[in-house]
């Protein structure tokens, strides 16, 4: 980006700010606006400024007291689990699951379509992915104008933007835009994304890479990828296909990949590479 500093408005200035509070609560909180203020670099009065704007919206609220060293106890505050609420889709080999979350990521809802393998028509993934949303919303009662966003994770390679067109050979699918047959039937954010790279931000935010600026999250399931994380980042390579080790090829002329060709990894350690030997010996 070309903006200096210079460009910053004050407005800019006190989104950022807001964004900081916010993230210090919900990732850190409920927190004192004195705990606030050592945890997020801001002034007192910063911390105060922003904190009465979150409360009166909303966003946040008071969490009980707790007791300060000799002076008046001290509010604690957290960001409201009901302010607003998130979808997660799953898209695997065997299932679409669509679940509802409320911002302390308590399920709220979750409806299940089963996928048969080898069958992953982009229109049948992309109806059960909008007939989730739809159910999801009823069943937890929540308006669509509480949500924050849906996002989903998919196998294979994500173009960003807004027809977020896949490259996933397992699922058969060249360049199926799924952002553009999703946004037919519903108008909420949606951000798609590698299910590799999206567990693996779950885990930097919530799981074993807490607090980690370096991190590489691995998942090995029908599928085998990764979620490289530098300095807080997931780094994504020019193509966006960092991460995508699933198809490296570990053995020369070795066993068939689902993808066709020969000794890729995911052969060896995907569910299928691993489960396909133990079935078959079972059956000799
Ligand atoms: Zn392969």
């Amino acid at each position: 980006m070309m903006s200096g500093p210079e460009r910053r408005t004050v407005r800019d200035l006190r989104r950022g700010n807001r964004a900081i509070v916010l993230r210090a609560l919900y990732f850190g909180g409920p927190a004192s606006r004195q705990e606030l203020t050592g945890a997020t670099g801001l002034s007192a009065a910063t911390v105060s400024n922003v904190t009465a704007g979150l409360l009166a919206e909303g966003a946040i609220v008071e969490a009980g007291l707790v007791e300060s060293d000799g002076g008046r106890p001290r509010v604690l505050l957290r960001v409201d689990p009901e302010h607003g609420y998130a979808i997660g889709v799953d898209v695997g080999e065997t299932h679409v699951r669509v679940e509802l979350f409320d911002l302390a990521m308590t399920e709220r809802a979750k409806a299940d379509y089963a996928l048969r393998p080898a069958r992953h028509e982009a229109q049948l993934v992309a109806r059960h992915i909008l007939a989730g949303i739809d159910v999801v919303l009823a069943e937890a009662g929540v308006g669509r104008e509480r949500m924050l966003g849906v996002g989903i994770g998919v196998p294979g390679i994500v173009e960003h933007g807004p027809a977020a067109v896949i490259h996933a050979q397992t699922f058969g699918w060249e360049s199926v835009p799924l952002g553009t047959l999703l946004r037919a039937g519903t108008s909420l954010p949606l951000f798609v994304d590698n299910g590799a790279k999206t567990m693996g931000q779950a885990e930097l935010w919530f799981g074993a890479g807490r607090g980690a600026r370096h991190a590489i999250v691995a998942l090995v399931g029908s599928g085998v990828g990764a979620n490289i994380v530098t300095d807080g980042v997931t780094y994504r390579g020019v193509t966006g296909s960092a991460g995508e080790w699933g198809h490296t090829t570990v053995v020369v002329n070795g066993r068939r990949c689902r993808c066709g060709a020969l000794g890729c990894l995911e052969a060896y350690v995907g569910a299928e590479g691993v489960l396909g030997p133990a079935t078959r010996r079972r059956a000799g």
